[in-house]
């Protein structure tokens, strides 16, 4: 099957706080979901670990926890919050697919940067490529003969608390 790691990444030292049940039931109901009793845990277990986790982790931990839930629960419900931009899926090299709170849930459009050291992850609401993106768009058609209509995309970089750095100096 998969070669991808799939250890789970580093966790922040500091214990964060969860999200209480009225406030997740709140963000359920804001997109129009219903409120669940899985939605509401992995909610809360995707805050108190305040960083990315893929579908398996949150399914053993959520059951390590008493939490009667399952891989297919599980999966289906984070489709469910991923299309309504409540989470987010991010991509780590050579990591399994992950996925986390958005910081800012339902802004339409953002990116992330992601550390290539300890796979922590930031969101960014600024988007470069929409100050270019008549040119881009006009240069791929031209090349291609698609007609562009958006772009999904992430950054990856080594943030400045990764353990060690990257051993280049911060010039710029
Ligand atoms: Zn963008």
């Amino acid at each position: 099957m998969s070669t991808l790691d799939t250890r789970p990444l580093a966790a922040p030292a500091a214990a964060a706080e969860g999200l209480a049940p009225e406030a997740a039931s709140k963000m359920l109901r804001k997109v129009g979901l219903k409120v669940t009793r899985s939605r509401l845990a992995m909610l809360d277990l995707l805050a108190r670990r305040q960083t990315h986790m893929s579908a398996d982790e949150i399914t053993d931990t959520l059951r390590e926890e008493g939490h009667a839930v399952d891989r297919v629960t599980v999966y289906r419900n984070l489709d469910k919050m991923l299309d309504r931009d409540l989470l987010a899926m991010v991509y780590i090299p050579g990591r399994a697919m992950r996925v986390g709170l958005r910081r800012n849930p339902g802004s339409p459009h953002h990116h992330f940067i992601v550390c290539e050291k300890t796979g922590r992850v930031e969101e960014l609401d600024t988007c470069f490529l929409q100050e270019c993106w008549d040119y881009a768009a006009q240069r791929i058609q031209e090349k291609s003969g698609w007609e562009l209509t958006g772009h999904v995309m992430q950054y990856v970089g080594v943030a400045p608390d990764s353990a060690g750095g990257n051993g280049k100096s911060q010039s710029r």
